[in-house]
């Protein structure tokens, strides 16, 4: 009978294993972190081992299995190996997106994937793999009647005590977050997307609006609301440009709140399971409709956003979690205005905005509040410091809306701006902070209105009444009506009452 105590083959092997899959695997989720502190440091360094260790469990348990395990395992540790070498060199986000890419064999991403670089970071770990496990040939290494065994279980409960605590923590990181990229790209979307009823027509034309949805903007921070600081000195000095700062939502993080805004559905629907998308009826009454997008889109809203004419979304492999993504200002690369023909026309322009991490959504130009946050991890912050970097976002903000303003200027169409946040954000008040967390300040996104010249000559009463409606108390339901209201859709009902035009 074996005697239930650790092997010191049993040692040597998984130890080495999880050396293996530490260096080629899962520390390429914590490379291109900015620490900062040695506070930070010392976190992440427990975070990293939290995680290597329930790593350890679920393949300790897999290695009990042993014919499979010997087939499946180096196949496996190649396929992660594969998608580590970016997130190690690009920081890319593996999740939905990047497994839909490769399961739809996307060209352009073939072609740029293979490097030297790349085939030597994958030759040199199967190389590395192929030597170690032919020095541990014999089969003594796992047990269910080893201590190790009961230890691998601790290891796999960690997993899920640690997601229990912080959603997430574990599951976005590698090598989980390549299993869930494959479960959310198989799972169905939880929202139904109904026809539209009748044959809806606009009775309006050359009309050109534009739809900006912002990220994490929080009303009260834009100077143009009152806010201390001069976070929006160019916005002004436009004129046509009304802040609304009473703007109400309880949907605190982007996959519930964006799907609200594009949809017929009211903030006081929960749990809604059907609804109709926005762009489906624009459609429907020929309006041409586009999304750009600086944001990977989530399943939650994904079919609504396909919903479009046309769909582009820049920079799709990294998410907000993501250091190395593009910034804001390349939204305007994909876009430009069209005065040849006189089709209706919405735009919808899908920034990345103020998400945490502030200091990667703004150029050096916008370092104006300093000194700024030098470290990923909130509780080795100042809060001055994180809201020094907020500030920097909104200036980015201000410049954004700017350049775009003096764009859309050349339009001789009727154009329109709409620029909503999402949801808010909190920075410190009662000890929170970011989003997706019960605080008012995440709940009053912040919301802007530009409009030309020729739309205001051509609608003066609707501007009238948007103008009598800046300062009242309006929740984001106003969204779907006030556009199709403008856009003069009719044989379609909606709810003219929580127009803002009307
Ligand atoms: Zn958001």
């Amino acid at each position: 009978m074996e005697k239930f105590r650790l092997k010191k083959q049993e040692i040597k092997f998984h130890l080495g294993l999880n050396i293996l899959i530490a260096l080629f695997i899962t520390m390429a989720s914590y490379v291109n972190i900015p620490y900062g502190n040695l506070k930070a440091y010392f976190v992440y360094f427990v975070h990293f081992i939290l995680l290597q260790f329930s790593v350890f469990g679920f393949v300790y348990v897999f290695s009990l299995f042993k014919s499979v395990f010997k087939v499946l395992f180096p196949v496996l540790f190649l396929i992660l190996v594969s998608m580590s070498f970016w997130v190690y060199t690009q920081d890319i986000t593996i999740g939905e997106g990047m497994i839909q890419a490769i399961i739809e064999a996307n060209i352009d991403i073939a072609i740029d994937v293979f490097s030297v670089q790349y085939v030597f970071y994958l030759v040199l770990s199967m190389l590395c793999l192929f030597f170690f496990l032919r020095k541990f040939k014999e089969d003594k290494k796992s047990s269910i009647k080893s201590p190790a065994f009961i230890i691998a279980i601790i290891g796999i409960i960690t997993f899920f005590l640690v997601e229990n605590y912080k959603l997430g923590a574990f599951k976005r990181r590698l090598p989980f977050n390549v299993y869930f990229g494959f479960v959310n790209y198989f799972s169905k979307p939880k929202l139904k997307l109904n026809k539209i009823g009748g044959s809806p027509f606009s009775e309006e034309k050359d009309l050109n609006v534009i739809f900006v949805l912002g990220e994490s903007v929080r009303a009260d921070h834009l100077s143009l609301n009152g806010y201390i600081r001069n976070t929006t000195p160019l916005l002004s000095n436009q004129k046509n440009v009304l802040s609304f700062n009473k703007v109400y939502t309880p949907l605190t993080y982007t996959a519930i709140s964006v799907p609200q805004i594009l949809t017929n559905k009211s903030i006081l629907d929960n749990n809604y399971k059907e609804a109709v998308s926005l762009y489906s009826v624009l459609n429907a009454a020929g309006f041409c409709t586009k999304w750009i997008g600086n944001q990977s889109l989530e399943k939650s809203y994904k079919e609504i956003v396909h919903t479009n004419d046309s769909v582009s979304i820049i920079d799709r492999f990294h998410s907000v979690l993501s250091f190395k993504k593009e910034k804001d200002l390349k939204l305007l690369d994909y876009f430009s205005i069209n005065n040849i023909t006189s089709l209706n026309k919405i735009t919808t322009m899908h920034m990345i905005g103020s998400h945490w991490y502030y200091n990667n959504r703004f150029d050096e130009r916008f370092l104006n509040f300093t000194p700024v946050t030098n470290s990923k991890y909130v509780g080795s912050l100042k809060a001055s410091h994180i809201i020094n970097s907020y500030d920097n976002t909104i200036l980015y903000l201000d410049f954004f809306l700017n350049q775009l303003i003096s764009e859309l200027k050349k339009s001789t169409k009727k154009t329109i701006l709409i620029y909503l946040s999402d949801h808010g954000e909190n920075l410190g008040e009662e000890g929170k902070w970011l989003h997706a967390q019960e605080h008012s300040t995440s709940k009053n996104p912040a919301m802007l209105v530009w409009f030309s010249d020729k739309f205001r000559e051509s609608y003066p009463q609707k501007i009238n009444k948007l103008i009598s409606k800046k300062n009242d108390s309006i929740s984001t339901d106003f969204f779907f009506h006030s556009i199709l209201d403008i856009g003069g859709i009719q044989s379609y009902t909606f709810d003219k009452s929580k127009s803002l035009f009307n």
